[in-house]
């Protein structure tokens, strides 16, 4: 199928962007990397009046890192990320997802922020930020607000995101020296999306844990049950129990609602036995 007919404008600034859809209205796109946008329209399950193109906008692009945090721009492509040293380094639960992202080809134009607003249950890059607790950098016609990811995804591609706002990058504090993490997924091949994916945060002395299961629900889900169980010292199998305690999960064309709690269940199972397994041996 082709795409219905569009109007096509370009940004070259943030303000820019924003005047731009202002004037074009609620039937109006901001074209990131395409990699998700151009499949909808071409499948006719979206019909824009209008594609502002913000991929010339350059302040939002690149990862800058300060003494407590770092940002990533919400034009930062996946393949940038994967590449950077800072995310590496500072963010390696990032690095280890990043690559179970769809394909090179597609990681070459697909943006981080692109991935965050669009906010697809199964997508890796919102789980991770919401196991990191990242900030959300809104512009809008009324200045720049914050949204933590607690508030961010409210369900299936719905955000917090307002009509015309942008995102324009997302702001992760440098997890605590010490902090330990998981990454995890269940694809049927390599660059599929997960039938069922897990990220996993843990502060020093189990002070604090996140863990959250993506492909499970109608967005990225933080399993509280199991949080509370990590901070209280329960054992491995203990945790792994209530992995899926409390979440709605959601069955899809991969798995039903019992095999996908199991799935989750299995993850969390195995990337904690891993994590202890390192401890004792560090
Ligand atoms: C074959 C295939 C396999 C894929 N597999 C995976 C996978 O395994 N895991 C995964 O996570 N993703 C996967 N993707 C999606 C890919 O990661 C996309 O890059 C990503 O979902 C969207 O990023 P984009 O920059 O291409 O956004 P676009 O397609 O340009 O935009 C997507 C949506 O977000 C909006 N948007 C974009 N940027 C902003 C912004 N800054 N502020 C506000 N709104 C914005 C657009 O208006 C649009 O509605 C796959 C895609 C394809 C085609």
């Amino acid at each position: 199928m082709k795409t219905n007919a569009f109007a096509y404008v370009r940004a070259d600034t943030v303000p820019d962007a924003l005047r731009l859809y202002a004037e074009a209205g609620e039937d109006a796109r901001y074209l990131a990397g395409g990699q998700s946008l151009m499949a909808a329209l071409n499948f006719r399950l979206d019909e824009p009046s209008t594609l502002i193109d913000i991929t010339r906008v350059a302040a939002l692009r690149g990862i800058v890192a300060d003494a407590d945090a770092i940002r990533i721009g919400a034009l930062t492509r996946h393949a940038d990320v994967a590449d950077s040293a800072v995310i590496t380094a500072e963010l390696p639960l990032i690095h280890a997802a990043i690559g179970h992202v769809a394909h090179p080809a597609i990681r070459n134009r697909g943006t981080f922020g692109g991935s965050v607003a669009l906010a697809d249950p199964a997508a890796e890059m919102p789980a991770c930020v919401l196991a990191l607790g990242g900030v959300m950098e809104i512009a809008g016609q009324d200045g720049t607000r914050h949204v933590p990811a607690d508030a961010f995804f409210l369900g299936t591609y719905e955000t917090a995101l307002a009509p015309g706002e942008l995102l324009t990058g997302v702001t992760i504090q440098r997890p605590a020296p010490g902090s330990r993490w998981g990454f995890a997924e269940l694809a049927r091949r390599a660059g599929d999306y997960a039938m069922a994916g897990l990220c996993l945060m843990i502060a020093p002395d189990r002070r604090d844990a996140r863990v959250v299961f993506f492909s499970i629900s109608d967005r990225p889900v933080r399993a509280r049950a199991a949080e509370a169980a990590i901070i209280a010292g329960a054992s491995v199998i203990e945790v792994a129990a209530v992995a899926t305690d409390g979440i709605e999960v959601y069955g899809d064309l991969n798995a039903g609602i019992a095999t996908k709690r199991h799935y989750a269940s299995v993850l969390l199972r195995r990337e904690l036995a891993r994590l202890d397994q390192q401890e004792a041996a560090a």
